[in-house]
């Protein structure tokens, strides 16, 4: 299989993240990419750079002053008196008053939601450069392949068009997933991500052609929090093409891919031209972000379930944080995955 990838991420290391009020050690570092990158080598696998991209796709998506904001926001911030090296935002715009300030110090929390979306000197161009990979992907599959994988990095799925959080800048699905919609019509995006994508959910929240499923842990006690309740169905022309799947902390594999098949059925159903996966590995049960308990063999199962779809496929990497296990995970993954495309 093709995969696409960009070592611009290795630019983006912030070392720590706020957690329940502590400074602790970043999750999400370039050794997650580094493992899953060894393990597509290893296994033979093509990889691709993205090339020739600009802001286009990434500007259809987002909204230009939060572009404006990151890309600009680690020098403006540098030369505040006493700055730390890494944006760590201490008040944040609460819902009820969001006024956008002009000062560096107000839009970092205008514009980043939550302590684990720290911005270092080099996020802005790991963050396209993520994006530039998804958007490569999707341009493959475009040009006549079945299938390709993204080794995205920094994820994506919790940024929204205008603002940043759980360590996603740039919605790289989104970006690819808008970028395929305007060449085919329909396309749907399954998440699952242990973490609800609540930022490709509100990107999409009041459109037609893109449907959006998610599963994932129970957001009333796991991050995002703020969304991916079963009760959010879409708006407008996105009415019914938004479906969540929350489910209980501890959930094992019979529960998690029982809801893959739900969603599986509603993508099917929807008759997309093609599909986009945010594929996490942090439902898996060691993981140290997730509180659910996917096994190796569940992330298999789930590969064979959504090799079954017919049409082009996207995948686009997300979360997972135990990386001694990311590419046994990946393997077992994409292959039952090729089984069920390979049995077509
Ligand atoms: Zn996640």
């Amino acid at each position: 299989m093709k995969f696409t990838y960009s070592p611009t991420h290795h630019q983006h290391a912030p070392a720590e993240i706020i957690v329940r009020g502590t400074l602790v050690r970043n999750l999400e570092s370039p050794e997650r990419a580094d493992a899953l990158l060894a393990q597509l080598l290893s296994q033979g696998h093509e990889k691709v750079l993205p090339t020739g991209w600009d802001q286009r796709w990434i500007e259809a998506v987002h909204d230009a002053g939060y572009l404006e904001f990151l890309e600009t926001a680690h020098e403006r911030w540098r030369a505040l008196p006493n700055a730390t090296p890494l944006i760590h935002p201490h008040a944040f715009a609460h819902y009820s008053s969001r006024r956008r300030p002009q000062s560096i110090q107000g839009q970092v929390g205008y514009y980043l939601a939550g302590g684990s979306s720290p911005v270092a000197e080099g996020t802005w161009t790991a963050a396209v450069g993520s994006a530039h990979a998804a958007l490569e992907a999707a341009r493959l599959v475009l040009d006549g392949e079945r299938e390709a994988y993204s080794l995205c990095r920094p994820p994506g799925h919790h940024a929204y068009a205008d603002f940043g959080g759980g360590f996603c800048y740039l919605n790289n699905i989104a970006i690819a997933a808008n970028y395929m919609a305007s060449k085919l019509g329909r396309v749907a995006i399954l998440d699952i991500d242990t973490h609800h994508g609540n930022g490709t959910q509100s990107i999409f929240y009041r459109r037609g052609d893109v449907h959006f499923v998610s599963v994932h842990g129970d957001p009333d006690v796991l991050f995002p929090f703020y969304a991916g309740y079963a009760d959010e169905h879409g708006e407008g022309e996105g009415e019914g093409h938004n479906l969540n799947v929350p489910l209980p902390l501890k959930s094992e594999d019979p529960a998690w891919l029982g809801a893959i098949d739900e969603g599986m059925a509603s993508i099917q159903a929807f008759k997309p031209a093609a599909l986009l996966v945010s594929l996490g590995f942090d439902p898996f049960k060691g993981d140290p972000s997730s509180d659910l308990a996917v096994s190796t063999e569940g992330f298999r199962a789930a590969g064979e379930r959504i090799g079954r779809y017919r049409g082009p496929v996207v995948l686009i990497q997300e979360g997972g944080y135990l990386v001694e296990k990311l590419g046994e995970n990946l393997n077992a993954f994409l292959d039952g995955y090729m089984r069920s495309r390979n049995a077509a």
